[in-house]
């Protein structure tokens, strides 16, 4: 399974296991926070309706790790305390783990913050 890491200020700051972890991640449009997919297999990230990033896909090598790159500046954000029902709400991005030919394994979510 992934490890996800969100850096701030460039420095690792959150760790959480996806699949095993229901919380999803926050990550600050502002702030600059890039999240890094880690996983000892090789498996795909995959945004399959919208990404609050550059692209949809990323490869997470086998033993290494995929970085997202920084958030779109025209990403949506959620101004919503937590929690509330979170379907298609905006700043919530769902998305896939994947083997590159294989079933979903987990399909976590992603919260874009100012
Ligand atoms: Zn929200």
């Amino acid at each position: 399974m992934a490890t996800v890491l969100v850096i701030r200020n460039d420095v690792w700051v959150e760790v959480a296991e996806t699949g095993a972890d229901k919380d999803p991640v926050e990550l600050s449009r502002a702030g600059n926070d890039q999240v890094y997919w880690h996983a000892k297999e090789a498996l795909v990230v995959r945004f399959a309706n919208k990404s609050p990033f550059f692209t949809s896909e990323f490869l997470i090598p086998k033993g290494g790790s995929v970085g997202s790159g920084p958030i779109r500046p025209d990403a949506e954000v959620c101004r919503n305390s937590h929690p509330h029902p979170s379907t298609d709400h905006p700043g919530h991005y769902k998305y896939h783990i994947v083997k590159p030919r294989g079933p979903l394994l987990a399909d976590p979510e992603i919260i874009i913050r100012d």
